[in-house]
């Protein structure tokens, strides 16, 4: 072999493949001669002036020349992403017609968990000098510590119910020790594996099967029962299962509102509170948990859909709870159905996934029905509780008084419920006040100047809101169009208008208005949240009125009547879903009556009452209004009988937006078990002042509908201020 020159020693130094958190790449760095370096490792790469955060992602590609390649800068000291992790990314990426970097972003979201993890500083009882001031509080730290030998100022201060201040002040006077604590990583220890509660049959027997799945390669099992069969206490059996085989568990729900009362008993069930994820998670919580679940200490994650993308090395079971939940569909940024991804992350690494459901899917009940899901059920309510009976009040014939929304049907119910000592919940999905206001003089309406919406009003904030875009306003005194003063109207209710009404009637009841806009601010959310629902839990409220924040996954004994203000809220307009989702949502809903030894009793307010989802609520005929919805959708071929994906162009410019959308439409692919719809402008034409155009491409189950759409949008030229976003299997249509 010739000796080395310059050149070749050149050429000879490793380049690999880094993929940034960007829509471009991976692009080839070069590789220090000093450096370790493997795939998967998070580096630090010079682009352009700045340094940024990548991921090895393989071998070079060699398309950057040697010479114009730069060197990796530097290289964290965290544990790779892992290769399941890597490839799940890569998949993802395939399936949403995303770049990876987009998608290798949202498991980027801790870039402090990257470095090495602080030990925790926590105290031990040190020497007691004589002249120590003993206050009473302070004496009750010294007695914590004495039961539990360390712990760190935040717990022995909750523990002795003082302020943090006071451990330090102890700690100043030398009466503590401090000792560092190794990083205690969230979910890492669990003190009762066993203590479960005694199963029925049926919960043994759909444990024994589900366990029966771990460690046994890809599976997907639908866990159907209705609310209060046990589905919680037979998952949990197999998230024990699965910690005691030493690998993790993800349990994704589609909303933070549900995490609280999941974790109080998780942490009942296990002795230990699951790792959290989700957008209100603060800084110090995501570094830990992402750094937990990084080295494979975490066990247990419960967390929103972003809770996915946390990097797993050991992944061995995801659990989907209320699967049928739109929430799981990521809307923005790389569209996704985080359910659908939970199980194809479980193929790819080849583990069981569960999703869980009193309503599921049309999606899950024909995969369970074509084999490929199994099916458990849960038949009974758990000891014997009784589903409530739910009753149809006809609007047309038990009409509420002028301007007032409920019955009078309604309205004794609550009186009946009241009267017993027991709670009753009037449910309406509408915050605010109203969703329109018009002026009684020249009827002009409030409008959103950014989005093809009409103004809520939100009475006790004095603003006009647009539940699209940010947009906020004060209430204007006077009409905009034609000045006169005092002319406004509220036209239709939200919540807050039915609880004036609900005041009005009920002057002495205790009344709990919950909506999720009542809850803002980072961390503090979560907190007022909990409180509120606690509240109800423990009868300090007697009407609760509120949206579906609090329709799901509550227990509230003491709670007997359901009211639905206006249950045909979610049948109106052209939704493929709307009957489903309907259905689940009002099924939720009354879920929430009855759950302990008193019976429930629901009431859905309608205009409607002949309508099938109503009559399938009424009689309690799940099954066959699924089955009747399920011949309708491959009567008319469509999901899960066929597979939808939607284009949404949209831009500042009217005309140009038009010019792509029929450009496209012009390029529109065209084969056997295809057909494109469209352009047509979006039912909102206008959202955060771009306007919009939609077109949808309906294909065969069977046609890859990537490669079609990756093959149409590479013909169409598309200008810098224009966008073309892809939405494969599109829940929202507007
Ligand atoms: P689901 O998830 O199907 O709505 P849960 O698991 O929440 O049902 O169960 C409803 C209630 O019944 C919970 O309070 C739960 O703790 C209780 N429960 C369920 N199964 C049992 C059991 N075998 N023994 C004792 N309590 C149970
Ligand atoms: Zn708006």
């Amino acid at each position: 072999m010739a000796g080395p020159d310059a050149s070749s020693q050149k050429s000879a130094s490793r380049r690999v493949a880094v993929l940034l958190p960007y829509p471009l790449g991976p692009y080839d760095y070069s590789v220090p001669a000093d450096m370790e370096l493997a795939v998967g490792d998070y580096v630090r790469v010079p682009l352009g002036p700045r340094e940024i955060l990548g991921v090895v992602w393989g071998e070079g590609l060699g398309e950057v020349a040697a010479t114009k390649m730069k060197p990796i800068a530097g290289r964290f000291d965290a544990p790779p992403m892992p290769e399941a992790h890597r490839r799940f990314i890569d998949w993802v990426a395939a399936y949403t017609l995303s770049t990876p970097g987009t998608v290798m972003r949202m498991s980027l979201t801790a870039p402090k968990a990257l470095e090495p993890p602080r030990a925790t500083i926590a105290f031990g009882r040190g020497a007691l000098s004589p002249d120590l001031n003993l206050t009473p509080a302070r004496r009750r730290v010294l007695d914590v510590l004495e039961e539990r030998g360390f712990g760190t100022a935040a717990e022995l201060a909750e523990a002795a119910g003082c302020g943090v201040q006071v451990v330090r002040g102890l700690a100043d006077a030398g009466a503590l020790e401090t000792v560092m604590l190794p990083p205690r990583y969230p979910a890492s220890v669990f003190e009762q594996l066993n203590d479960g509660p005694t199963l029925s049959r049926d919960q043994a027997m759909a444990t024994e099967k589900l366990k029966a799945k771990l460690g046994q390669g890809y599976s997907a099992t639908l866990l159907d029962g209705v609310t209060g069969a046990g589905k919680t206490e037979v998952y949990f059996e197999a998230i024990a299962a699965n910690i005691a085989a030493g690998r993790q568990t993800l349990v994704l729900l589609p909303e933070i509102a549900l995490s609280a009362q999941l974790i109080d008993r998780f942490a009942k069930r296990f002795g230990t509170v699951p790792a959290l994820w989700h957008s209100d998670v603060g800084p110090a919580g995501r570094r830990m948990t992402w750094r937990g679940v990084a080295e494979g200490k975490t066990k247990v994650v419960v967390g929103a859909r972003s809770a996915l993308f946390l990097p797993y090395p050991d992944l061995g079971l995801i659990v989907v709870d209320e699967e049928h939940e739109a929430a799981f569909k990521q809307e923005d940024g790389v569209i996704y159905h985080a359910r659908d991804m939970a199980v194809a992350r479980g193929h790819l690494d080849k583990f069981p996934v569960i999703l869980v459901s009193a309503t599921p899917s049309l999606e899950s009940v024909v995969n369970a029905e074509a084999g490929r899901y199994e099916r458990l059920f849960l038949p009974a309510r758990h000891a014997g509780a009784t589903l409530p009976k739910i009753g149809l009040i006809d609007m047309r014939r038990d009409r509420p008084p002028p301007r007032r929304f409920l019955s009078p049907v309604l309205t004794q119910a609550v009186t009946d419920a009241l009267a017993a000592g027991e709670q009753a919940l009037l449910f309406l999905n509408r915050r605010g006040y109203a969703p329109l206001t018009l002026c009684r003089t020249c009827g002009h309406r409030m409008q959103c100047p950014n989005c093809t919406a009409w103004l809520v009003e939100h009475r006790f904030q004095g603003l006009l809101r647009c539940h699209h875009c940010d947009h906020a306003e004060p209430i204007p005194s006077n009409c905009p169009q034609c000045d006169n003063a005092g002319s406004f109207a509220a036209c239709g209710p939200g919540i807050e208008r039915i609880s004036d009404e609900v005041n009005a009637l009920f002057p002495d009841a205790r009344i709990s208005l919950l909506a999720s806009d009542m809850f803002q601010g980072f961390g503090s959310r979560g907190m007022a949240l909990q409180e509120a629902i606690r509240q109800v839990r423990d009868h300090e409220v007697d009407i609760v009125i509120g949206t579906q924040i609090i329709a799901k996954g509550h227990h509230f004994p003491m709670l007997t009547l359901v009211g639905v203000v206006d249950a045909d809220l979610g049948l109106t307009g052209g939704d493929l879903r709307a009957s489903e989702r309907t259905y689940q949502l009002l099924n939720q809903v009354a879920g929430r009556a009855g759950r302990a030894e008193r019976p429930g009793r629901v009431l859905l307010q309608t205009y409607m009452p002949e309508h099938r989802v109503m009559q399938a609520l009424a009689d309690d005929q799940r099954d066959a209004f699924l089955q009747v919805e399920s011949e309708e959708r491959r009567a008319a071929a469509m999901p899960p009988f066929a597979r939808l994906a939607a284009l949404i162009v949209s831009g500042p410019d009217m005309a140009e937006v038009g010019h792509v959308a029929r450009n496209l439409a012009q390029a529109a692919p065209r084969g056997d078990g295809m057909v494109v719809l469209g352009p047509a402008p979006a039912p909102l034409s206008m959202l955060r002042g771009l306007h919009r155009e939609r077109l949808l491409l309906k294909t065969r189950r069977d046609v890859p509908v990537q490669q079609v759409l990756a093959t149409w949008l590479g013909k169409v030229g598309v200008p810098g201020n224009v966008r073309v976003q892809v939405d494969i299997d599109p829940y929202s249509f507007l």
